[in-house]
Order: C-alpha cells, then structure tokens, then sequence
C-alpha cells in the first residue's frame, strides 16, 4: 500500500516517470520494467520512499547534503529572500545583498588570497568558468598560447562540454564529441589498483612527476593551469598518497602553471577542515566550489580566485556569466547553511570527533573476505573490492558486477551506497550519529555477506 499521502501509487509514479522523465547518468530504458526508487522526503541522514521504506543515505544525496535534511532554517531563509527579490541578475554593473554578502563570507572562509567569487549554477557551469577564467588571464597576461590544461584520468570535473572534458572518464568521452581541444590527462594517484610493487610514498611520487613530464613534453610556455579534486570522489573515493600533492604544489611552483583545487565535493567539512586544500596542504589559485556551499538545498556553485588571477581578470570585461550567478535565493540559502556549519561546529565536531569514529568502524570492513582495503578522510571513505587482498585482485569478468549486487543488497537492507566499478564509497551526511555510523556499517556488513 501507498503509505505516503497525496501520492499516485508508487506503480503509477514509476510509469510516469520512465515514460517522460530523461535521468542522468541513468539507462532509462531500463526503467520500464524496474522502476526509479521514488524518494518522497527526508529527514537528518534519512530517506523515505513513497511505499514508506526508510534508507540510511550514506551519500548525502550526492555528496551533497552536509548538515543533513529536514532543515526548517533552510526552507526560512529561502521563503525569506523570495518573498524580498526573488530574482536579480548580477551582470552588467549590478549586484544585491545576498551575492555581497556571500561573496565576503567566503572571501573570510578560504584560506591565502583566495578572496574573489565568481557565482555559478552548478560545480559543472564553474569548471567551464575556471576554463574561460585561466585562459583569459594568460592571454592578458600576453601569452594566448598558453592554454593548455591538464587534468587526470579518472577524474571527474562535471559533464557539460568543458568540465566533462577536464575529467578523465573514457565512457564519457565516448558520447557527444568530448574532450574539447587543448585538454591533457595524466594518470590518476590510485595505488591499491594501479601502485604495482612500488609503496604508495614512491607511487604518488611518480605520479606526480608525470605531470612534469607532460609539462616538458607541451613546453610549460603553453600549459595554463592543472586541475586536480583533492581526493578524487567520483572516480571511487581515491585518497592520494602523502607524496603526492606536495610534489604536484612543487610543479606547479617551478614551471608557472595555475593550480585549481576542484573542492566541490571535498569543501565545507567533508575532510574535517573548511577546503580539503587546507587538509592537504595545497594552495591553489583557484577552488571550484558547490554541493555542499548549500548542502544541496539549492542549485548554487562558484570559483573563489586568488588575488593575482582576480587582479588580472578584473581588468578586463570578462565575457562570463549565467543567468543564475549569484542568484539571491541561492546565496541566501547558501549563506544560511554556511551560518549553521559555523555555529553548531559541525566542521569542528567532523575534525575532533566525527570522522575519527568513522574511520575506527569503517576499518572493520576491512576484516570481511570480500575487501582489500577499508579507507577514509573525513567523512569520505572507499572500499575496495576483491577475490584476494593480499595480491590486490580483480574480479574475472566485468568490473564492477560485485560491487552493483553489493549496492542492491544495501537497497535491499535499507543502506544507500554507491559503487564505483568494484570500490564501494560513502560520503554521509556530516551530522550522522555514532549510532548512525554504526548502523550504516552494520547494514554495510550484511550486504557484503549477501554478496560474497
Ligand atoms: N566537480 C566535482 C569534483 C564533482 O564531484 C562534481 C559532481 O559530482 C562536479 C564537479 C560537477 O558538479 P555539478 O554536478 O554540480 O555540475
């Protein structure tokens, strides 16, 4: 029985929905026999179905939700600002209090001189910013050519046409004409699948490097800017070895070459610190900024810059913009999330106590038969799939068929995981409860039984 009111029968909803509705990242095809999972509300880390199932969302939507859902103060502060200017652009010499606001409390939150906002829709609508952004400021500058980027395989920077295009996905470059030109990609830090006999100390090393050498091989008078997410989320929760940022930073430093810290998901708390560059210690000349700048209560995403690239840009009339940048119902409900990140301590709690929980629980996955390697920074963990741990295996056949009937059996038993071919990856809600982290490893165990 449809236990939600004011709801079509979930059997109705599905077909509705596989015949009208187009889903990302989905085969919707599929849809006609199985049905969505049609989520009808929510509240702290909890999700409910329209049939009235709840599910522990260990993804924070995507990646998103980092105060949790079910925020009254959230929906306040948007009700608020549409009732006062629902809508204002900030082009063409205009601005408003929430785009000012938001800005300067930003400006205050990162770290060196990364104190300028370039507002967009959405992490994807700001990586295609940061594209314009570095190309333009070399070409000021006086140096058009230089205007290559290079980013990683693997990677994941959105999926328009210039952000899909700074990813590494092959299956994404397989469909509608990507990369676009000028777009390197080095390998990816991934020691568990791809470190050989090295440690992961030499292994990020030498990953590293291959950015000086595709720097040499280019000539560093041609190459703008490196793109990199602190820890690569999509791409399966992949947690760099120690080596390998400070030898990046190093690169960058010597040749002259912009560095972007893509923070949309690891900023705002995730790793324990505001911006994952801090955790890390990177120091970017740009961070792309979303997800969690609103805990996803509304579509909002950004470039914070540094001094030296804004002074440059700021000089010239910068032929950028959206519709939607710096929308005011959007800062003001980003602004809010960012007041109730502060005042509760909540990134302060993840640093002292919240993430070290989840690592201690997290790891006692590791012991199951089924996995290699048990993993976590801050509030993003990974674990590794694999028929023997000892000599880091893969699975015959196709990747990822383990970890897709680990994730049904997480459906199954009320747990929502997300796999990354055969690496299982989690990125909760910031708030979650011991009590929480213990359930969501319990249910996690239990679906690995059911799997193995
Ligand atoms: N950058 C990173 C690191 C992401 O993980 C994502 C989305 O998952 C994006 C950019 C794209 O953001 P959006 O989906 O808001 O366009």
């Amino acid at each position: 029985m449809n236990m939600i009111a004011n709801h079509p029968p979930t059997s109705e909803l599905q077909a509705l929905d596989a015949a009208h509705h187009m889903h990302p990242f989905t085969h919707a095809g599929e849809l006609k026999d199985k049905g969505a999972r049609v989520i009808a509300r929510a509240n702290g880390v909890t999700l409910t179905d329209t049939d009235g199932n709840d599910y522990l969302d260990a993804m924070a939507g995507l990646w998103c939700v980092n105060i949790g859902y079910g925020r009254e103060e959230m929906a306040e502060a948007a009700a608020r600002q549409m009732r006062e200017l629902p809508y204002y652009n900030t082009f063409f010499q205009t601005t408003h209090v929430p785009a000012i606001a938001l800005a300067n409390k930003l400006a205050q939150l990162a770290p060196d001189t990364l104190n300028h906002v370039f507002f967009a829709g959405s992490g994807s609508e700001a990586n295609d910013t940061n594209i314009r952004m570095v190309r333009t400021y070399w070409a000021q500058k006086g140096h058009p050519e230089k205007n290559i980027i290079i980013s990683r395989k693997n990677a994941y920077h959105g999926s328009s046409m210039g952000s899909g295009s700074l990813g590494g996905m092959t299956f994404m470059h397989e469909q509608g004409g990507l990369p676009i030109p000028d777009i390197h990609h080095i390998d990816q830090p991934h020691w568990w699948a791809e470190g050989g006999d090295m440690t992961p100390e030499e292994f990020g090393l030498e990953r590293a490097r291959q950015l000086e050498a595709k720097i040499e091989e280019l000539g560093a008078d041609r190459v703008a800017a490196f793109i990199g997410e602190p820890i690569q989320g999509a791409g399966g929760v992949i947690i760099p070895p120690s080596t390998y940022w400070p030898e990046i930073q190093r690169i960058c430093d010597k040749h002259g070459i912009l560095l972007i810290a893509d923070e949309v998901i690891c900023a705002f708390g995730r790793t324990g610190k505001w911006f994952a560059s801090e955790t890390l210690g990177i120091r970017p000349h740009i961070m792309t900024i979303a997800k969690g700048l609103s805990s996803g209560y509304a579509p909002i995403g950004g470039s914070i810059v540094c001094d030296e690239v804004a002074e440059v840009i700021n000089n010239c009339e910068f032929a950028h913009g959206y519709t939607y940048s710096g929308h005011p119902m959007t800062c003001a409900v980003a602004l809010e999330n960012l007041r109730i990140l502060e005042e509760e301590g909540i990134v302060d709690n993840v640093a002292n106590h919240t993430a070290a929980y989840l690592a201690k629980k997290w790891a006692t996955l590791g012991d199951h038969p089924l996995v290699g390697e048990a993993s976590t920074i801050g509030m993003m963990g990974a674990i590794q799939l694999t028929p023997d741990a000892e000599r880091r295996a893969k699975f015959a056949g196709n990747e990822g068929d383990v970890g897709l009937i680990t994730r049904e059996h997480c459906f199954k038993n009320g747990l929502v995981m997300r796999h990354v071919g055969d690496r299982m990856i989690i990125s909760p809600p910031l708030v979650i409860t011991d009590a929480e982290i213990d359930t969501l490893v319990e249910r996690a165990w239990i679906a690995l039984d059911l799997a193995h």
